[in-house]
């Protein structure tokens, strides 16, 4: 027996959707991308979204549609997955990192206040485990210093900021829908804003950076004719993908769902031991528990995690603090500190948690990890 980290949940109708796709005159560039761009938009409240090939090429789209390039800084937390901070190396910018709040895992806002320059573009917060940030500080400092917002909500579909749906608060909201996000087209991303001028360019950089749109080329020559005015991507998705992911939709709250029952019991099972540190839900927040993440206070964490692997269960870390990869080192990061992300770090292991998780294994995950802790 093995129990992952994260895995999807595909059931018949996500079969057959995906299969009439295949039967159709469009695999892709179809009805079901614009369908499932408004299925996605409807229910976070955006006007606009634009479906890309994955959570990263939204990442990168978002960059670029903001102007990000040579000589911009853009800020984001340590402690997340390397594309928050790849996308701005993409557009020729440099990724500036912010530490953790200690109690939420998030980007702290006075630390992004902290690494504010003259050279500041913009603020990538990401929803960390699907826990919202503090938007309405991210928010007032965005404006007090003029820098876009462009969330990573790879892991926070469905997750709420004070009643609001993550997707209708900043300029841009880039999602993932790689099979262990909330919900799953193989391979997918996209890119939601309620600013019009965004969305066309984002749109743009989607294709080539190519139109056919009139009002937007210098001149027009006819039926064949098209313009390409931006240097773009192909970072179309499929309709094969977009069919997958219309049916997915129809069960996000479901998952969520789940997902909440699975976090309250963890909660309850790990509540009072002195060595684990649960995480905590943040008053006015609904998270998406994309992730649930234990830290192991006063004891080994390898040696925990080891046990665990051994014993069948496939915890996980995240994150390695990004400026901590070779990469980064090599590229001027070697002097950068965050302390609350490495000790945060150094504690952190990943529980199983989907909305496939049988009771049964919840109930194996929480003896092993209580076993664990001997
Ligand atoms: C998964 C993920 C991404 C990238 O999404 P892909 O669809 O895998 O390209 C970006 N940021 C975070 C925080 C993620 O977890």
């Amino acid at each position: 027996m093995y129990i992952p980290y994260g895995k999807q949940l595909i059931d018949e109708e996500d079969i057959q959707a995906v299969v009439d796709v295949l039967r159709s005159d469009y695999l892709t560039t179809g009805p079901k991308v614009a369908e499932f761009e408004q299925k996605v938009a409807d229910y976070v409240g955006a006007k606009y979204a634009v479906a890309v090939s994955n959570g990263t090429a939204a990442l990168h789209i978002a960059c670029l549609a903001a102007g990000i390039g040579q000589g911009d800084e853009v800020i984001t937390s340590p402690i997340t997955f390397a594309a928050s901070a790849n996308c701005v190396f993409y557009c020729g910018g440099t990724p500036i990192f912010a530490d953790i709040d200690a109690e939420s895992y998030n980007i702290a806002p006075e630390e992004i206040e902290k690494k504010i320059t003259k050279i500041t573009k913009a603020i990538i917060p990401v929803h960390y485990t699907g826990q919202p940030c503090d938007m309405d500080l991210i928010t007032k400092i965005a404006k007090r210093y003029g820098l876009f917002v462009i969330e990573d909500a790879a892991h926070a579909l469905g997750a709420s900021y004070k009643r609001k749906k993550i997707g209708s608060i900043s300029d841009m909201t880039c999602f993932s829908f790689h099979p262990v996000k909330p919900i799953t087209t193989g391979e997918g991303g996209m890119v939601v804003t309620n600013n019009e001028e965004l969305y066309k360019r984002l749109v743009l950089f989607r294709s080539h950076g190519i139109t056919r749109d009139g009002e937007l080329m210098t001149e027009n020559q006819g039926g064949w004719y098209y313009q390409q005015l931006e240097l773009g991507y192909n970072y179309r998705i499929t309709d094969i993908s977009c069919a997958l992911g219309c049916s997915q939709m129809n069960k996000l709250d479901i998952f969520l769902e789940k997902r909440c029952e699975i976090a309250a019991r963890y909660d309850d099972a790990f509540r009072e031991i002195n060595n684990i540190k649960i995480p905590k839900q943040l008053e006015g927040s609904q998270s998406g528990w994309h992730l649930y993440v234990i830290q192991v206070i006063g004891k080994k964490r390898k040696e925990r995690f080891d046990k665990l692997r051994a014993m069948g269960i496939g915890v996980n870390v995240h994150y390695i603090p990004v400026y901590k990869h070779p990469y980064y080192q090599k590229h001027g990061y070697d002097g950068c500190f965050c302390p609350n992300a490495e000790e945060f770090y150094d504690r952190a292991i990943s529980l199983p948690i989907h909305p496939n998780l049988t009771v049964e294994q919840q109930d194996y995950v929480i003896a092993q990890v209580l076993d664990s802790m001997k």
